[in-house]
């Protein structure tokens, strides 16, 4: 489908489209290199319906890759190259796929990849231009079959395979909001392919933008580069790299003039960090919120660029609460929040977020009980805890699993790690539980500290918390580290924490 439309979609052939590392790539040559490489992959005996998994970072090859799929209707299976070598076996085993397309810099874990696992026939090379003779025929899929097979973050669990068809791509398409559709567009990737942000980013940019500018991999420097060189219009960003991007605009300045609109998510954004990113942006560029998970392909809240406009212009308590927010739902999605029995809670209680909405996935690919607890009635049942105020927008706390439960009561590590982040002796911050005779678990903040001799003492830390929270909610210890440990999307990966703070003296 991706395919049909990006071929509809030209006006011009011989504009450039694609630019990468100070070259572009002209529609014709993307659309020419797509045909080349389908004829490929059908010399290979693959046939519609089939997976093909592909290893690389954002560049044109993956563009390519995607579009060849596309108009074979072939299964496209983006692999988590940040991952560790038993995760991306059990991801390709899974996945079934028959081919992987890689990057020659990670060629040598394809190659064992290919070894090791059942499914795969072969490796190809991604750099490697295919010459094709008379274009195929595009070929016609059904509404249910598989256009992308997707891995979640791997957060809370191994990372699940995420069934998603055609239909659901067309549902994506159709309700989200298309930003700048007017004038010359020119977006940005650089977020990972293989998560769901970065793929739909591509998908979005492939119909909706005249230019499409590529980065490998995101680095704060290199983006911001980038929006200068190549007059970048839109762009998708998480919450760590607003804060990376912030860092690096104290070095020097880089004309950002040409931003007309910048949606983040994948991640809480934490107030701080938000504010002191928008302070960066010239004054027109539209920033937005969106919240979602790839079982819902992304988005089913979001707040709008209203809301982020009116804090900048005019901080109030009203706007400081409401920026907090995910915002409301789109409109194709339902939101509810249940508690523990599935009964349905009233407005400002928390419990677990669920949505229905017609983009979410058929289910987890070969694991019927993740499916079954996940999909419930026709609603996903997410692994989030949060609430909806009075007037419908959603407020998310955090995992279920992350809330820490002291002497009763249930305390969400988010709200104190927002405070902590207000002290300017603190840089980046993640709180845990720590288990505890006497409170059943107990707070702990682990915390990378703005300077790096860590001027400011656990007490005063503490009583910074106590200023501004129930004393409850005042860590019982500070433990203070270099970094935090995140995946590639810029999640926070708790468990670690949680093991090193274990067997802490403090
Ligand atoms: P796994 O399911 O394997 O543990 P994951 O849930 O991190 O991994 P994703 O689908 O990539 O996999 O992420 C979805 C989750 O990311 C959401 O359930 C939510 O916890 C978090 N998230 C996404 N957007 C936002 C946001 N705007 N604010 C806060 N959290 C968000």
């Amino acid at each position: 489908m991706i395919y049909s439309l990006v071929k509809e979609s030209v006006t011009k052939e011989e504009d450039p489209f694609v630019h990468f590392e100070g070259e572009a790539l002209r529609y014709s040559e993307v659309l020419q290199r797509a045909d080349g490489f389908a004829q490929h992959l059908v010399s290979l005996g693959i046939n519609a319906r089939d997976r093909v998994a592909w290893l690389g970072t954002n560049h044109p090859h993956f563009i390519v890759s995607l579009l060849a799929c596309s108009k074979l209707n072939v299964t496209f299976v983006p692999l988590n190259y940040r991952g560790k070598y038993a995760e991306l076996q059990q991801m390709v085993e899974d996945s079934g796929a028959r081919v992987i397309v890689s990057e020659r810099r990670y060629r040598e874990l394809a190659d064992d990849l290919n070894t090791h696992c059942r499914t795969i026939e072969q490796v190809i090379s991604a750099e490697e231009v295919y010459v094709g003779q008379e274009p195929l025929a595009v070929t016609q899929g059904a509404n249910d079959d598989l256009a992308y097979l997707i891995f979640t973050s791997g957060t809370t669990s191994q990372p699940k395979p995420v069934m998603i068809t055609s239909k659901t791509i067309a549902n994506f398409l159709s309700v989200y909001p298309n930003a700048d559709s007017i004038g010359k567009t020119v977006s940005l990737l650089h977020a990972p392919n293989f998560h769901i942000a970065g793929l739909l980013n591509a998908l979005l940019s492939l119909v909706g933008t005249n230019h499409i500018a590529m980065l490998r991999q995101f680095d704060a420097r290199q983006w911001l580069q980038a929006v200068e060189d190549v007059n970048v219009t839109k762009t998708f960003l998480a919450p760590t790299m607003m804060k990376l991007i912030t860092d690096t605009l104290q070095e020097r300045q880089y004309d950002l003039s040409s931003l007309q609109s910048i949606v983040y998510g994948s991640a809480k954004a934490q107030l701080p960090v938000l504010e002191a990113f928008m302070n960066g942006l010239p004054e027109q560029t539209a920033v937005t919120h969106v919240y979602g998970m790839t079982e819902t392909l992304s988005t089913i809240t979001l707040l709008g660029s209203d809301v982020h406009d009116e804090h900048r212009k005019r901080p109030t308590e009203q706007t400081k609460r409401r920026i907090q927010s995910v915002g409301k739902p789109l409109p194709d999605v339902e939101i509810q929040i249940w508690d523990s029995e599935g009964q349905v809670l009233p407005a400002n209680e928390v419990g677990t977020v669920v949505a229905r909405t017609s983009r979410t996935m058929q289910g987890y690919y070969n694991r019927p009980e993740a499916t079954a607890k996940a999909l419930q009635g026709g609603w996903y049942v997410s692994s989030d805890a949060g609430y909806l105020d009075e007037e419908g927008y959603l407020y998310v706390e955090g995992r279920l699993d992350d809330m820490i439960i002291r002497g009763g009561e249930n305390i969400a590590p988010n709200e104190i790690e927002e405070v902590l982040l207000l002290h300017e002796g603190v840089y980046d911050v993640s709180v845990v539980p720590r288990v505890s005779e006497t409170w059943g678990q107990e707070i702990v903040a682990v915390i990378v500290p703005s300077h790096a001799k860590n001027t400011y003492s656990e007490k005063e830390l503490q009583e910074h918390v106590r200023q501004h929270l129930s004393s409850f909610k005042v860590p019982s210890a500070c433990h203070f580290v270099d970094e935090l440990p995140r995946n590639a999307t810029g999640k926070i990966l708790k468990q670690p924490l949680i093991k090193a703070v274990e067997n802490l003296k403090m």
